[in-house]
């Protein structure tokens, strides 16, 4: 069986294939480029694990309180020395990227506080967590005030207008990497750092908590190597590698880790307490495979932008740009090429690859949203997946692929569907 049966098998026909394949011809020195950094990121997290001496004990399941947890606290330790940060809370309590943003935000805003965001309007789910869109318990409700400052034409930090906007009140400043659901570039580490740099002019003392999801290991440095006070993302995203069942991390000064402990679990109780139900092993294995993952997903979306702005679509980013995330936007201007690139998503799945995605309301989200997922674990975005609110500019977010070959099979059959719908000419 040569490669094009192969393809033939799966459903990608010979055009898309050779299409493919002439994309791909154009992108070796950048896939050097990624591998280069995935080497560097697996020596960070190898060097972690052996100065904190890992070792089988550290892979056994404990129940209950979970007092004396030996292996969720080096988890802890080698999350902290591979972002070069004081403490880390990485536990399977934190649900998702959400819940571990809504505990670093209220565990330090207190009633008066004022919360200030710089990169714009921060993600979808958080305008509850807020109040930006009422809701109950939100920080709104518990008399946390809020002010956002917008990312200029271009994307980047308007530095001027948040050095203004720092007052006396500003006790926390968010700054969100990634770009979410926007088409506006995702902000680099070294953008990150001049913002946190120009907070920390006018207040030294405002805690900085960066919204790293979709960001780990795709730069040499993490926002907490530029002065973060707290970084905060999804083990179902890049630093999981896939086989975290579920969980969250923050990183940071011990001071706002404490603080995040404390709400988590109770005062008083902290870090001390939560079992980890014998995940160990996944969560130590799933971030000693993050910086190789994550490698592989952002090949996908590099090929990804550069077939379709080989067709005409705008991609952000655009091939040739620096990569910050692993999230590919790619603007298809209607309903119907976002479902037809979402059916080609679905089945180059392992899981429920027979399944057709249909736009439907989701909680959090204020528009009907399509997605694509056939993953191991329910809602997995490093697994492959896209996803997008159905709404002005159409564009799907496409992310994820634990292995490249995986990566780019959908992006194959994403064309094929395209092209079966004549929506697309090759
Ligand atoms: C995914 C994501 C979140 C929320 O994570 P969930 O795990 O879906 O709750 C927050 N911010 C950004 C930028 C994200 O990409």
């Amino acid at each position: 069986m040569n490669t094009n049966d192969i393809y033939q098998t799966l459903g990608v026909s010979g055009a898309v294939l050779a299409f493919g394949e002439g994309v791909l011809s154009t992108l070796a020195e950048r896939f050097g480029a990624i591998d280069a950094n995935a080497e560097l990121g697996q020596a960070k997290v190898l060097a972690a694990m052996q100065k904190n001496r890992v070792n089988a004990t550290h892979f056994a399941a404990t129940t209950g309180y979970g007092y004396d947890d030996a292996g969720r606290d080096t988890l802890e330790r080698v999350y902290a020395d591979t972002f070069h940060t004081e403490a880390a809370l990485v536990r399977p309590q934190l649900v998702c990227g959400t819940h571990a943003l809504a505990v670093a935000l209220s565990a330090n805003l207190l009633p008066g506080d004022e919360l200030l965001a710089i990169s714009g309007k921060p993600y979808d789910t958080l305008e509850e967590v807020i109040g930006i869109r009422p809701s109950p318990c939100s920080l709104a409700e518990y008399g946390v005030s809020y002010r956002q400052v917008d990312l200029l034409d271009d994307g980047s930090f308007d530095l001027p207008a948040v050095r203004a906007a720092v007052t006396e009140r500003t006790k926390l400043v968010h700054i969100q990497r990634s770009k979410g659901y926007q088409t506006r570039p995702t902000l680099s580490v070294a953008q990150i750092g001049e913002a946190i740099a120009a907070v920390k002019s006018v207040k030294p003392d405002a805690v900085v908590m960066v919204d790293n999801c979709y960001g780990e290991f795709v730069e040499p440095t993490e926002p907490s190597d530029v002065g973060a006070d707290m970084c905060v993302g999804s083990l179902i995203k890049n630093p999981g590698g896939g086989l975290a069942p579920i969980g969250g991390y923050i990183v940071g000064t011990q001071r706002c880790i404490d603080r995040c402990a404390y709400r988590l679990s109770a005062p008083g109780l902290g870090q001390e307490v939560g079992a980890n139900l014998g995940l160990l092993p996944a969560l130590f294995q799933g971030f000693f495979l993050a910086p190789t993952v994550t490698a592989a997903a952002v090949r996908g979306a590099v090929f990804a932008a550069a077939a379709y702005e080989q067709l005409g679509f705008r991609v952000v980013p655009a091939s040739d740009e620096a990569r910050h995330d692993v999230i590919q936007a790619i603007e298809l201007g209607s309903e119907a090429a976002m479902c037809a690139f979402c059916k080609g998503i679905q089945q180059a799945a392992p899981v429920d690859s027979y399944v057709t995605p249909v736009p439907a309301p989701m909680p959090g989200y204020d528009a009907q949203v399509i997605m694509a997922a056939g993953a191991f674990v329910q809602g997995s975005s490093i697994e492959l997946s896209a996803d997008g609110p159905v709404r002005e500019p159409y564009a799907v977010y496409f992310q994820g692929g634990l292995t490249w070959p995986h990566a780019k099979l959908g992006v194959l059959l994403s064309l094929q569907k395209l092209l079966d719908a004549g929506l697309i000419q090759l």
